[in-house]
């Protein structure tokens, strides 16, 4: 925490602090998940305006009319993901670099796809400032980043008509995928863990409201349908 007793915590760390404090509270106990949240600035990935509003354990907006988040979401995913260090995993949906700084944070080795390049690009600034190592990529996640694969974890963070099958085939056996699958309004938050070559396992994890996953394996932009 505060390597140097000298100096004051600041408002910021203050509020870290005890947000993470709400996180255990709220039942997130894999203490490497808290203290990769620690270790990241939520302030430096929200809109500059919105930087008094970091600590809030909600979503935010950021550009292109998408979301960063709720800090209890980011922590309840990946504890669920539950990976040993280090592990590769693939995140759809960069946003604001949040969710793969955290990630990256747990000394996992992260590859994000976003499809809004302006997001990606802002994320890859924001990470590469902080000295995250994340590799981001610009297009469709649902057809996920098979270069870069297999991987031990894929984390989507756009609700999903369906577990796109390319996706799931892009784990290795054991590997574990959390999505939210629904309609456009709302979802079910899944634990989709592959069991052997051919088989799939999914758990329910609870509700869950994420901006819709649009793509090839998502939904159509203009029409709304699967
Ligand atoms: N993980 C992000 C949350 C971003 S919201 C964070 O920590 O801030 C979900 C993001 O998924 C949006 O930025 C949206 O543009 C993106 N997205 C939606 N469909 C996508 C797709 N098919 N491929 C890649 N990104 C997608």
């Amino acid at each position: 925490m505060n390597k140097n007793p000298q100096r004051q915590a600041t408002p910021f760390e203050l509020q870290r602090r005890s947000l993470i404090e709400s996180l255990r509270g709220r039942g997130i106990q894999n203490e490497d998940v808290l203290r990769a949240m620690y270790a990241v600035p939520r302030e430096a990935f929200v809109p500059e305006a919105l930087a008094m509003r970091a600590y809030e354990d909600s979503a935010l907006p950021i550009e292109k009319k998408q979301t960063i988040s709720q800090p209890y979401t980011v922590a309840i995913m990946t504890q669920t993901l539950d990976l040993s260090s280090p592990s590769r995993v693939l995140e759809i949906g960069t946003g604001s670099g949040y969710q793969a700084a955290v990630l990256a944070a747990m000394g996992h080795k992260v590859v994000s796809i976003e499809r809004h390049a302006a997001l990606s690009q802002r994320a890859r600034t924001t990470l590469h400032l902080l000295g995250f190592d994340v590799v981001c990529r610009i297009g469709d996640g649902t057809i996920g980043y098979r270069e870069g694969g297999p991987y031990d974890g894929i984390i989507v963070t756009a609700g999903a008509p369906d577990v796109p099958e390319i996706l799931a085939r892009q784990l290795t056996i054991g590997g574990k995928m959390v999505i939210p699958v629904g309609t456009l309004v709302q979802q079910e938050l899944y634990r989709v863990v592959r069991t052997a070559e051919e088989s799939w396992k999914a758990e329910p994890l609870g509700q869950a409201k994420f901006v819709p996953l649009i793509g090839r394996s998502g939904w159509d932009e203009t029409t709304g349908r699967s």
